[in-house]
């Protein structure tokens, strides 16, 4: 029922497009729930829209951001998209939740966030996509970057948690990555995973602020001296420590210089566009994978053998090798 009045409401291709472009926020909002969809026919819709927004696409900076709940991210948004804005900028804020597709419940979006950034008419706050799995969510995630920046937004937030694969799916789909972080009791840097280090572009201390602001800045430097020793997640650039209180607002300013300085050195040496080259093609491989995985399992020839050849393998009367050489066989047969 849900999926005919969904139908119902659809819009011919060029309506979308041109809302779009011209910045119509019921149309822009209508396209990205197209996009969203899980239905084959919106699917199509949404690939057409998607294919004529294209030419349009690409100039924003596009920032992930993570950490774990509490560490302040929605309220950094909150302060930073506003700063933003107020800049003149538009901004766009996007989640990838994995608690949406594992547990049907959400880390991110269970409470009233970014207040005043959502009346921001410059700002537009998208919750995480959800249903399918992580690699589902990512592919509507990408695409909606695609159609915020297709109607003028020049600032992509992703915001994540550090669940599972999340924090690698998003560095695939950014140019720069903000690692959150909180000063503990002084063992901030025991818990911390040197892989995720490894993935970010910077490290924010936030809530330095009123008696946590020494302690923030001692924690900074302990940072930047294990990062001294890390492999930097984008060539040419040094993932440094920063402290910043999301709630005074000290300290966002210099956030977003440190971005653009990222920005302006990673395009002259090209490193900007060689990432969004890579991300492409990763991206190209990843859906080609998929594409052949889908027709894969959902073909009759497999689907008919494969419940007896999975209780074969968990039963162990046949190895996985083989079961897996007896599927392709049938499948190819
Ligand atoms: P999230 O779960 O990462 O999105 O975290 P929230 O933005 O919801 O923040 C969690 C709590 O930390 C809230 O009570 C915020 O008011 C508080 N908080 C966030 N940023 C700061 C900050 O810079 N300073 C202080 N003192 N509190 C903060």
């Amino acid at each position: 029922m849900c999926k005919e009045v969904n139908r119902r409401n659809r819009l011919p291709v060029d309506d979308y497009v041109q809302g779009v472009l011209k910045r119509n926020r019921a149309i822009f909002a209508q396209t990205i729930t197209l996009v969203e969809s899980n239905s084959s026919a919106d699917m199509e819709t949404a690939q057409a829209v998607l294919k004529q927004l294209h030419p349009y696409t690409g100039k924003s900076i596009r920032i992930g951001i993570t950490g774990v709940p509490g560490v302040g991210k929605s309220t950094f948004i909150e302060g930073f998209g506003s700063l933003l804005c107020e800049r003149g900028h538009r901004v766009a804020v996007l989640a990838i939740d994995p608690s949406s597709t594992i547990t049907r419940g959400s880390i991110l979006g269970d409470k009233t966030r970014m207040e005043n950034l959502s009346k921001n008419p410059n700002a537009f706050i998208r919750p995480s996509a959800s249903g399918g799995m992580l690699g589902g969510v990512a592919r509507k995630t990408r695409e909606t970057i695609f159609v915020c920046e297709a109607a003028g937004f020049d600032v992509i937030l992703v915001e994540t948690v550090g669940v599972g694969q999340s924090e690698v799916t998003v560095r695939s789909m950014v140019d720069f990555f903000l690692l959150l972080q909180i000063t503990g009791a002084g063992d901030e840097l025991q818990g911390m995973k040197k892989g995720v280090m490894e993935l970010v572009d910077a490290i924010l201390i936030n809530k330095a602020d009123g008696v946590n602001k020494q302690k923030a800045l001692i924690a900074q430097s302990e940072y930047n001296g294990i990062l001294h020793y890390l492999q930097p997640a984008t060539k040419g650039w040094e993932t440094k420590a920063y402290t910043c209180s999301s709630l005074t607002g000290e300290g966002l300013d210099e956030v977003w210089s440190m971005i653009q300085l990222f920005h302006k050195k990673t395009n002259e040496s090209g490193v900007f566009s060689k990432r969004r080259q890579k991300q492409n093609l990763d991206w190209l491989h990843y859906m080609v994978e998929d594409y052949l995985r889908m027709n894969f399992y959902t073909h009759p020839k497999v689907t008919k053998v494969l419940p007896q050849i999975e209780q074969a393998v968990t039963e162990g009367t046949l190895s996985a090798t083989m079961a897996a050489n007896e599927l392709v066989r049938n499948r190819n047969q």
